[in-house]
């Protein structure tokens, strides 16, 4: 039996199309991929958390000369923002890029830090909006991580 699986998601020349709270966010996710420590690819990413109280938490990538001790962005920013603020439920993630050779378009998460997010969606049963931004301007908004991972590993797969 054949399946298909259909992904929406929106797209956006202008960052104006967005509510400002997103605008904002996607602001200080830039903010943070200036500050990004990315020597060895230069390829510079920064992340914003915002959470059920309005706060929000950033992240940018951390890389190290023994390369997977390094963390992506989205990681350093969600988990920071668990850490800190354990019952507020993520809202919102906002990712943008400074790659210096990159195409410019909007860049999606790794594999590894999908999973991640997605813990916090099954955490606090509330889907996280996601929006990308890349050097070009496009902007990419998904209103769900599991649309990045919709087949996803959970604690319900171990019987938990
Ligand atoms: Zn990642």
């Amino acid at each position: 039996m054949d399946k298909q699986l259909n992904i929406h998601y929106q797209e956006f020349a202008d960052e104006n199309a967005l509510p400002l709270q997103d605008r904002e966010l996607l602001r200080q996710a830039e903010t943070m991929a200036s500050k990004a420590y990315a020597p060895y690819s230069r390829f510079k990413v920064g992340a914003a958390v915002r959470l059920a109280n309005g706060v929000v938490v950033c992240g940018s990538n951390q890389e190290n000369a023994a390369y997977p001790s390094g963390l992506c962005a989205e990681r350093v920013a969600v988990f920071s923002a668990a850490a800190n603020y354990p019952d507020q439920a993520i809202e919102a993630l906002a990712i943008t890029t400074q790659a210096e050779k990159a195409s410019g378009d909007p860049v999606a998460p790794c594999g590894a830090c999908r999973q991640s997010i997605l813990e916090y969606e099954h955490k606090f049963q509330q889907p996280i909006r996601v929006i990308l931004r890349g050097k070009n301007g496009t902007i990419l908004v998904l209103d769900s991580v599991r649309s990045l991972l919709p087949f996803q590993f959970s604690a319900e797969d171990m019987g938990l």
